[in-house]
C-alpha cells in the first residue's frame, strides 16, 4: 500500500473508529496505527484475548459477546482506562470498537481530558446493511498474526491458510449469521446515537466504507493530516 507505507511517529489527537461491525473498523485501524507508529486498541481483541486466556474478566464477557451483545460499561471502561494509562500509549492511539455507548463515550471524555490528551477525531465509517452482512458471514482471521481475509472479496491464496505466515484462518464464533443479526440490532440501539453525539461536538468525520480497503485507507489519512 503506497501512500501508507511510510510511518510518521504519533498523533496530535487520539482517532475513535466509529461505525457498524462489518464497515471495514478494524482493518483500518490497525492501518492507521502502524502508519503513525501508535497502539491499535480494539476492546473486541482484548475480550477475545481474555476469554482465550480463560481470565477472570473472559469468563464474564464470554457468554454476553457469544450472544452478540455489549459487554456492561464498567467493565469495558475500566479495561480501556488500564490500557491507555500505559507508557507505549503516550504519544496516542487508535481506538476500534470503544466507545460503543454513550455512557462510554461520556466517560472516556473525561478519562482523555483528565490524562492531558486533546479531544479526540472521530472516523464513522460506514456501509449498507448487505455489505456489512457478507463481509461479516465472509470473515476469517489468522490465528496467528490476527489477518483479516474476506471468502468473497479478499480470499488467501491458499484455502484456510494465511498469505503470510500460513497460520489457519478462522471464523469468530460471532460471524455466526444469528449473531451477526443480534450484533447489528446492539450497534443500532446503543451505538449509533454516538454518530449525532460526536457530530454534535464537531469531532465527527465520516467516511465512506464502500470502496476498497486501501482507497479508504487514503481517504482516512487525507482526513487525519488535515485536522492534526
Ligand atoms: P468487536 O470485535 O469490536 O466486534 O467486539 C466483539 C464483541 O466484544 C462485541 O460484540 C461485544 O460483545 C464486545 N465488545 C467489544 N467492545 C465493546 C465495547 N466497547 N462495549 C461493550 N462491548 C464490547
Amino acid at each position: 500500500m503506497g501512500s501508507t507505507s511510510a510511518t510518521a511517529h504519533g498523533l496530535k489527537r487520539p482517532l475513535i473508529f466509529l461505525g457498524p461491525p462489518g464497515a471495514g473498523k478494524g482493518t483500518q485501524a490497525k492501518e492507521l496505527a502502524r502508519h503513525f507508529g501508535v497502539p491499535h486498541l480494539s476492546t473486541g481483541d482484548m475480550f477475545r484475548e481474555h476469554v482465550e486466556r480463560d481470565t477472570e474478566l473472559g469468563r464474564r464477557a464470554r457468554p454476553i459477546m457469544e450472544r452478540g451483545e455489549l459487554v456492561p460499561d464498567e467493565i469495558v471502561l475500566g479495561m480501556v482506562e488500564e490500557r491507555i494509562s500505559r507508557p507505549d500509549c503516550a504519544a496516542g492511539f487508535v481506538f476500534d470498537g470503544f466507545p460503543r455507548t454513550i455512557p462510554q463515550a461520556e466517560r472516556l471524555g473525561a478519562i482523555l481530558a483528565g490524562r492531558g490528551f486533546a479531544a479526540p477525531l472521530v472516523l464513522y465509517v460506514d456501509v449498507d446493511y448487505e455489505k456489512l452482512f457478507r463481509r461479516l458471514a465472509g470473515r476469517r482471521t489468522c490465528k496467528v498474526g490476527g489477518e483479516i481475509y474476506n471468502i468473497y472479496d479478499r480470499p488467501p491464496r491458499v484455502p484456510d491458510r494465511c498469505d503470510h505466515d500460513g497460520g489457519e484462518l478462522i471464523q469468530r464464533p460471532d460471524d455466526r449469521e444469528e449473531v451477526i443479526r443480534e450484533r447489528l440490532a446492539a450497534y443500532e440501539t446503543q451505538t449509533r446515537p454516538l454518530v449525532d453525539y460526536y457530530r454534535a461536538k464537531s469531532l465527527l468525520r465520516e467516511v465512506d466504507g464502500s470502496p476498497d480497503a486501501a482507497a479508504v485507507t487514503r481517504t482516512l489519512l487525507d482526513l487525519v493530516k488535515r485536522d492534526s
